[in-house]
């Protein structure tokens, strides 16, 4: 067994944006992760006779193998279990990310987080760390809702419940 990883997108790590410390704008962005090939054009897989499109966000992951580039894999620690480290791949990047490096709220401020996938609740998470005060999070899933108070949501609504099935939809 080699290295534990982590997939992410894929990025060119040479181009002004991906020097610069953005990878996520790179100029190959869309090449490198939404044509299904090699920047060159050609698959990654084939079947028989015929190439099989992939590397969808820079690798092909939902199967025995993986098909990756070593610009988006990712060591991680051995220690850590693998099966937590799905979301960090994608859902909690976007999600924190978006909280810390565009958001940037100061201490005391308040935010909203509609959907509470991956994404969500890693900006719930990182909302709390950044200090916000008041923080709403919009979910028609009652289990996220309640995941939600535990990771740092001060006040949770669930869109689809009337006013008839609880005193206040509202919870805080
Ligand atoms: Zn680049």
């Amino acid at each position: 067994m080699g290295d534990h990883v982590v997939l992410s997108f894929d990025s060119c790590r040479e181009c002004a944006t991906c020097t610069a410390g953005h990878p996520v704008y790179c100029e190959l962005f869309a090449a490198l992760n939404y044509f299904g090939t090699r920047l060159d054009g050609t698959a990654t897989m084939g079947r028989r006779d015929e190439d099989v499109h992939g590397s969808w966000f820079g690798q092909s992951s939902f199967g025995a193998y993986a098909v990756a580039s070593v610009r988006n894999a990712v060591k991680v620690d051995d220690g850590v279990p693998l099966d937590i480290l799905g979301p960090l791949g994608c859902g909690l990047m976007t999600g924190a990310g978006t909280v810390f490096n565009v958001l940037r709220p100061a201490p005391g401020q308040s935010l909203g987080v509609f959907g509470l996938g991956a994404v969500g609740l890693s900006a719930v998470m990182a909302a709390k760390a950044a200090g916000c005060t008041t923080i709403v999070a919009v979910d028609v899933n009652p289990e996220r809702l309640k995941l939600e108070t535990e990771l740092g949501a001060t006040h949770v609504i669930d869109p689809a419940r009337t006013k008839d099935d609880s005193p206040t939809n509202v919870t805080s």
